[in-house]
């Protein structure tokens, strides 16, 4: 480790190890050499920037990093990710050290089921089975009977038997399409992403009559308005193969756009058309994602700061759920 002193209130204050870096340093190279010295894995969500995909030893959604981080031997986690991933990393790793870029690197629909306010819901619905998204705090995942990702939600839900009650939080829209995919009367929470929720329905009309030849992509936490347009809907993962094996040439792609990244990587003859928000940005990029930097990763990893810690009871009730979905998501053969 470098032989500075990081004051770790000045880290948590800040969000990040705030160091300047040597300008001729090659930080490709550095993070490979740190990652063998330490022996650190890199897991990197694909909204994350193309320099911290191209460096990551593993690269998924919500549904692939649990995945990964529940099965590796690495001694340190790095977590290029939002926070609450890094959080169910170290869920399912306690002896491991877990380390985020950017700890200020959250998450609009995580924050919008606040604990309090949750587990007055909960009590509001006695009797009710509560799935969580996995896009939520461990003190959420821990008030939950089984956590799911945009992947495996469908089997998820069809797993519980018909008659029993369900909550759904915290993403509405993924709630409200997972009711009409399933056919089952959820209670929903009234939470959002920020980036799904931005995208113009005008605006994509307008683009699909221009690009007749082009398919709609689009990822199932946008609002309704755009999936009714959508030629298929699905996880980032399903996304990506779905843009890859289809016979389309051009995809309109509402979500996230560091996907695109992979898109054009995996599928380089093909067009990728970033679905337009509805304000005059012309991006839509997740600015929580987005905080993460190639500097601050190779700085999280020299001094293996910020570190994600946790109150020990709040992990062992989170975990619980995260199992379950594991198990649903091996018996079904999604991943892994
Ligand atoms: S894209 Fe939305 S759900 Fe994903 S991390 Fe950003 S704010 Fe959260």
């Amino acid at each position: 480790m470098a032989d500075i002193n990081i004051n770790e209130a000045d880290v948590e204050l800040k969000g990040f190890v705030d160091v300047d870096i040597n300008p001729a340093l090659d930080l490709f190279h550095e993070i490979e050499v740190l990652k063998k010295e330490k022996n650190a894995v890199v897991l990197a969500h694909y909204y994350q920037e193309p320099d911290i995909q191209d460096v990551a030893d593993y690269i998924g959604d919500s549904l692939g990093l649990a995945q990964q981080a529940a099965k590796t031997s690495a001694d340190m986690i790095v977590f290029a990710g939002v926070h609450f991933m890094a959080e169910t990393a170290k869920i399912l790793n306690p002896s491991k050290k877990v380390v985020l870029p950017d700890l200020k690197a959250g998450c609009s629909l995580a924050d919008s089921a606040p604990a309090a306010a949750f587990k007055a819901f909960k009590e509001q619905h006695p009797g009710h089975v509560v799935i969580s998204y996995i896009n939520c705090t461990a003190d959420i995942k821990a008030m939950s009977d089984i956590i799911c990702t945009s992947s495996n939600a469908q089997k998820i839900i069809e797993s519980v038997p018909a008659d029993q009650p369900i909550i759904f939080a915290p993403d509405k829209n993924l709630g409200a399409y997972l009711i009409k995919k399933t056919g089952r009367d959820m209670v929903l929470w009234n939470g959002a992403c920020m980036v799904h929720e931005i995208f113009s329905q005008q605006k994509i009309l307008k683009l699909k009559a221009q690009h007749p030849d082009a398919k709609l992509i689009a990822h199932p936490e946008c609002e309704e308005a755009i999936l009714q347009y959508a030629d298929y809907i699905g996880s980032t993962t399903q996304l990506l193969k779905f843009a890859v094996t289809d016979a389309a040439n051009k995809f309109i792609v509402a979500t996230e756009t560091g996907i695109l990244h992979q898109m054009q990587k995996d599928a380089p003859g093909k067009t990728f058309i970033p679905a337009p928000p509805d304000n005059m940005c012309a991006c839509n990029d997740c600015p929580h994602m987005k905080l993460n930097t190639l500097e601050k990763l190779y700085l999280c990893m020299e001094y293996e700061q910020p570190e994600i810690l946790m109150d020990e009871q709040i992990r062992l009730a989170a975990l619980k759920p995260i199992q379950r979905m594991l198990e649903i998501s091996k018996a079904a053969g999604l991943g892994g």
